[in-house]
């Protein structure tokens, strides 16, 4: 199944551990605070992330210290 992520970049640290994890997902701006670029989501948590990705994913997913990544199953708002 596919899935859908977004970053709550309130509570991002710029640790960068997502991105080490799933670079074609998640990628960090200028500040270090890392948002969804996969597909040009830009973010917004709206396009559905390839099965063959979902291993990435999951790894950035319990990886990140803040617990800033948000997964669903539907899209979020866009
Ligand atoms: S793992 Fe979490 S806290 Fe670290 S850069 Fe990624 S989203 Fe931000």
């Amino acid at each position: 199944m596919s899935q859908f992520a977004s970053v709550n970049q309130e509570a991002c640290i710029a640790c960068g551990a997502c991105n080490s994890a799933a670079p074609d997902i998640f990628d960090l701006d200028y500040n270090g605070i890392a948002g969804v670029i996969y597909e040009g989501d830009r973010n917004r948590g709206i396009t559905a992330i390839e099965p063959e990705l979902q291993e990435d994913l999951q790894e950035a997913f319990t990886s990140c210290p803040t617990h800033c990544i948000r997964l669903a199953v539907v899209p979020f708002a866009s």
